[in-house]
């Protein structure tokens, strides 16, 4: 018994889709110009498939899950369960408009022509805003749609915007944030689920570890009951005696998102030789 897994087979998930499945401990042999290809230590298999198909290919079995970005999976509106997110492949579905134009909100699309490769996505936040206006479909190169006096707007995926920007176009509103994540058939067996359960671990572990690090430090005794108040640590922090007299080392984990703040802390209350480095897995 396998688990099938699907993933992109190029694009701007493929890499980052095979790095977590290695950060599992999950080897593959490199399966680019491939359909499929086996784990040697992991009974998994994966599947090199256009990111937009995997969502239907989830539902009917063809694979057991699947690592595809929010926004497609929203969008084919497939039978399939989001069980995790990824945390890699973030981007956002906005509204673009000509950059000279003002857009104060919705209102503005209001008997407009909107290109997009998201017709389900646009005529939802449509609806949800009460608007008339026309969806023009189209496949790729969405951002030339205004130029070329196809549209008067353009919904599609960004991140950085310099593409919008070289078209002379501004991102006006957000209707989606979007990231990759792991979907599953709705059918899977108790062995499958079994795997899916393994496998989820191990991506929970690596996941925790990225927003997490590790960090020591020096603190003058006196000083310990102040700076360990800062810290948070997995229970609590790791306080080990220096060989000098009067100091200790503290070991604690700090996560991503109030690191520098409570840095800058640990400083003013007398903190000396920080050391922080990146933690590889994390199972709490
Ligand atoms: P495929 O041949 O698999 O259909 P594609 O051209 O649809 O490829 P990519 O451009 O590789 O796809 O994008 C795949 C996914 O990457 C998107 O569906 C989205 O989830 C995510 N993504 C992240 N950032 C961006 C971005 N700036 N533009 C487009 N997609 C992005
Ligand atoms: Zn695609």
């Amino acid at each position: 018994m396998v688990l099938k897994v699907a993933i992109q087979k190029a694009g701007r998930l493929h890499e980052d889709s095979l790095k977590l499945l290695k950060e599992c401990g999950i080897e593959i042999s490199n399966g680019v110009n491939k359909l499929k290809s086996e784990a040697s230590n992991f009974p998994l298999e994966v599947y090199f498939l256009r990111d937009d198909d995997i969502p239907q290919y989830v539902e009917d079995s063809v694979a057991d899950i699947g690592f595809t970005g929010e926004n497609v999976v929203y969008e084919k509106k497939k039978k399939v369960e989001v069980v995790e997110k990824l945390g890699f492949g973030k981007c956002r579905l906005s509204v673009a408009i000509r950059r000279h134009e003002e857009y104060k909100d919705a209102g503005f699309l209001k008997g407009k022509r909107i290109a997009t490769s998201y017709p389900v996505l646009v005529r939802q936040f449509l609806a949800e805003k009460n608007i008339d206006a026309e969806i023009h479909e189209i496949s790729g190169s969405v951002e030339i749609a205004p130029g070329i006096g196809l549209a008067d707007a353009i919904c599609d995926l960004v991140s950085s915007g310099s593409t919008l920007f070289m078209n002379g176009l501004k991102e006006a509103e957000t209707i989606l944030h979007s990231q990759a994540v792991l979907i599953k058939n709705q059918n899977l067996d108790v062995t499958q689920r079994q795997l899916l359960d393994t496998l989820l671990f191990r991506i929970q572990a690596v996941k925790k570890a990225k927003n997490n690090k590790y960090i020591l430090l020096n603190a003058p005794n006196e000083k310990l009951e102040e700076i360990i108040s800062l810290l948070p640590g997995m229970k609590s922090p790791t306080v080990l005696p220096l060989a000098v007299d009067g100091w200790s080392s503290v070991h604690s984990v700090l996560n991503e998102n109030e690191f520098w703040e409570i840095i800058e802390k640990l400083k003013a209350a007398g903190a000396q030789g920080i050391l922080v480095v990146p933690i590889e897995k994390m199972i709490v």
